[in-house]
């Protein structure tokens, strides 16, 4: 499937929508390829940091599949006249791939969060999608373990690898193993255990239709106010990019 792109602040973007997404991860999982198909759910911190981190910037460069999470990236790609098709964020891609894969069987590990809130979120998964196949899980803080952490995963060759460390570490984590674990699609999904398990509430639908929910974040974990700080300055860079872009529409 092509896979048209949109550059935002030296990361390209997927424009494809929800479903096409999920149609992509389908076809990459029947392919049966053999190193990992990368996924990025990225939001403005993530453009943020690839600007300043060349670790990060490579991630995004060699990344299979970038999706846009976070209305900020939404904005910014309207604003460059090039708009991708809609969000595409974590927890919602999550969501639609354990439903796919509770259709056709699909394998997955669950990795990341607190102990207590993998087991409680793999519970709830096992529950709520019964014929997507949980082929393991660990919590996310196995510093001395890793290796043992990888010979499990592999030893399980799960379709999707559902990495829950946080942004960026997730990301990383994956780039740095990419080549020695056995899965065909590996993905970083934040806090989105915590929502599983009900450890944090998602932002209601309505604070989303308004394209609020940053601000909902931000009001009820206080404490990310730090990290919320890429939002403003994400969104002068992104403005004065697309000004650029649409005075010399060749650059684009
Ligand atoms: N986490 C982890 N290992 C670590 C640090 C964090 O598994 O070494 C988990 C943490 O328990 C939480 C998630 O990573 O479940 C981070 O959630 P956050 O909401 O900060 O991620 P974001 O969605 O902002 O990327």
């Amino acid at each position: 499937m092509a896979n048209q792109k949109v550059d935002i602040l030296g990361v390209p973007f997927s424009k494809l929508s929800m479903e096409q997404t999920v149609r992509l991860v389908s076809e990459v999982i029947e392919k049966d390829q053999q190193k990992p198909f990368h996924i990025i759910t990225a939001n403005p911190e993530i453009v943020m940091g690839a600007q300043t981190e060349p670790l990060l910037k490579k991630i995004t460069e060699e990344a299979d599949l970038i999706t846009p999470d976070g209305i900020g990236i939404v904005l910014a790609s309207r604003w460059k006249n090039d708009p991708v098709y809609e969000r595409v964020a974590g927890y919602d891609l999550l969501l639609k791939l354990l439903e796919e894969g509770n259709l056709f069987g699909w394998s997955f590990y669950i990795l990341g969060s607190s102990e207590e809130v993998n087991q409680l979120a793999t519970d709830k998964i096992k529950e709520q999608y019964p014929n997507a196949v949980i082929a393991g899980r660990h919590n996310g803080f196995f510093r001395g373990k890793e290796e043992e952490l990888i010979r499990d995963i592999n030893e399980a060759k799960p379709d999707v690898l559902v990495v829950a460390l946080g942004a960026p570490r997730q990301e990383k984590w994956i780039f740095e193993h990419k080549g020695e674990l056995h899965t065909k699609v590996a993905i970083g999904v934040g806090g989105s255990l915590d929502v599983i398990a009900g450890a944090v509430k998602r932002a209601p639908v309505f604070w989303q239709k308004l394209n609020l929910e940053w601000l909902y974040r931000l009001i009820s974990q206080p404490s990310r106010w730090r990290r919320q700080l890429a939002l403003p300055q994400f969104a002068v860079k992104a403005f004065l990019e697309s000004r650029r872009d649409v005075q010399n529409p060749r650059k684009k």
